[in-house]
């Protein structure tokens, strides 16, 4: 869809034009002089110093107006770049009052579209502003439905009874070690994951490294006397390694991790069924892993096949009924809305079966297309559900939880996300993963470890992020190793200088 934007020449203003038009139409392009667009809409901005008040006026091809105006007071105290947020804002609530108008499409975000809504919300409450002042402005100023600020209200005071200490935890760290491996690689993947076979080699060298930077980033975490809140293990499947070198990995941790014991949560995300074996369960169990995660995405057969996922719905289900029995008593399993071929009536089945299992937690995704995955590259091969059909399976995903007892405690949202929607992390009572929130709400540096393992570097007291990835393929991984490690160490030096 070409759009031909009238009025506005300040380039800043181009990327949130975009982002809005892409909530309701496929790939926005906007164009800035008259020619092949195929609407137009044109914007007249009053800037009085503290009065910003913009026009919008979109008109159609058959020669029918819409038109939107805001008006916002802006403090004097306020500029740079917290001035220009406002008219940004200001900018896009018009722009979307104008297309909502236009289209019919009612956008229930507004015009959030960040990855992370409930970390603005912790930030108004951290800066002391009330419930209800909230949501009057999420309302008011950000065009959020009562239903999704409701949900992010319960997610935040959910979050904060599993973590009192959310807001002060930033003087702790949490570590992702990432693991590259699969046993195949499934089609709307774009994470770092290799099919593991007939690489062993190559995942001998990579365990190499990881140990490495484990024993140097646990000796760096010793010296300052910093603790950590969590572990996660991602990748990649993190139990598509043997059984053995889980062993090695795991010993490793607890000798040069400091404190584990006073870790809170460590989570292995076992996520494909065809890794999980009785042995590497035992593994898990003599290392006190206490949450796992078992993926089965979906309980249709054929949507596995379609997406590339070499397992059976059967083996979901064994290998979850083996932890099970194994003592494995907090197991996270996702499943995603909209994958190709699944309708309304795919997604009930498969929640029905989920009914049957009741996974301590549950991750309900909508399907995004990723730039990078298979299924993006060859889209027209992948039939998905309509807007409309997508949206009630997420309301029959929200009725499901709540009948059987879960409670959403995180949520995330991403671009090209089917129907603008959000993916909603569900658990039972005490039963929420940590990892998740501090990953959210980013509160607290995040130590990435191992390939394609994104860190997050999180100023204590600025809270200013500083992002650093280690490289994705396990080649440029273990020929480059020692330094990632030095460069993450040096990062960690500055951010932690007051522990000197
Ligand atoms: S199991 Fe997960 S990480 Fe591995 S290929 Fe599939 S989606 Fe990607």
């Amino acid at each position: 869809m070409k759009i031909y934007i009238k009025g506005i020449d300040d380039e800043r203003f181009h990327r949130p034009l975009r982002l809005i038009g892409n909530l309701f139409f496929e790939e926005t392009e906007l164009c800035f002089s008259e020619g092949e667009a195929s609407l137009e809409v044109e914007f007249f901005m009053k800037d009085s110093g503290e009065l910003i008040e913009i026009n919008g006026r979109l008109r159609a091809e058959d020669g029918k107006e819409y038109v939107a105006s805001k008006q916002r007071n802006i403090a004097s105290h306020l500029e740079g770049k917290d001035r220009l947020r406002i008219v940004k804002n200001t900018l896009s609530y018009v722009y979307l009052t104008i297309l909502q108008d236009f289209t019919g499409i009612i956008q229930k975000w507004g015009i959030l579209t960040g990855i992370r809504p409930t970390k603005l919300y912790h930030k108004k409450r951290q800066e002391g502003m009330s419930e209800q002042d909230i949501h009057k402005m999420f309302k008011e100023e950000y065009l959020l439905s009562d239903e999704k600020i409701d949900l992010m209200q319960q997610i935040v005071t959910r979050q904060l009874q599993t973590v009192p200490d959310l807001d002060s935890l930033s003087n702790e760290v949490s570590i992702y070690i990432g693991i590259p491996f699969c046993p195949t690689k499934c089609a709307y993947c774009t994470f770092p994951a290799y099919a593991i076979n007939g690489r062993q080699g190559s995942v001998t060298s990579f365990l190499g490294g990881l140990h490495y930077e484990m024993r140097e980033i646990g000796k760096w975490l010793k010296n300052k006397g910093i603790n950590i809140t969590t572990v996660y293990y991602g990748g990649g499947t993190p139990t598509s390694i043997s059984a053995e070198e889980m062993d090695m990995l795991y010993e490793e941790m607890v000798e040069s991790f400091p404190h584990v014991e006073k870790i809170r949560e460590i989570t292995v995300e076992a996520g494909r069924p065809d890794t999980i074996t009785k042995e590497k369960l035992d593994i898990l169990n003599k290392w006190n892993i206490d949450r796992i995660s078992i993926n089965p995405q979906s309980y249709i057969q054929d949507t596995l096949k379609a997406i590339g996922r070499h397992h059976t719905v059967e083996e979901t289900i064994e290998k979850y009924q083996l932890a099970r029995q194994m003592g494995m008593n907090n197991i996270n399993m996702d499943l995603i809305i909209g994958l190709p071929g699944e309708g309304i009536e795919e997604f009930d089945y498969s929640l029905a079966e989920t009914a049957k299992l009741m996974p301590e937690s549950l991750t309900v995704h909508t399907l995004s297309f990723k730039r990078a995955s298979e299924m993006t590259r060859n889209k027209h091969k992948y039939k998905v559900a309509s807007r409309d059909e997508i949206s009630k399976m997420m309301d029959h995903a929200v009725t499901w939880t709540k009948e059987h007892g879960y409670k959403p405690y995180y949520l995330y949202r991403q671009k090209n996300i089917l129907g603008n929607l959000e993916n909603v992390g569900y658990a039972l009572e005490g039963q929420d993963s940590i990892y998740n929130i501090m990953i959210m709400e980013e509160q607290q540096t995040i130590i990435g470890i191992g390939c394609g393992a994104a860190s997050k570097f999180i100023h204590p007291e600025t809270m200013k992020i500083t992002h650093f990835a280690n490289p994705k393929d396990p080649k440029s991984y273990n020929d480059g190793f020692e330094h990632y490690t030095e460069e993450k160490i040096k990062i960690l030096d500055n951010l932690f200088a007051h522990k000197d």
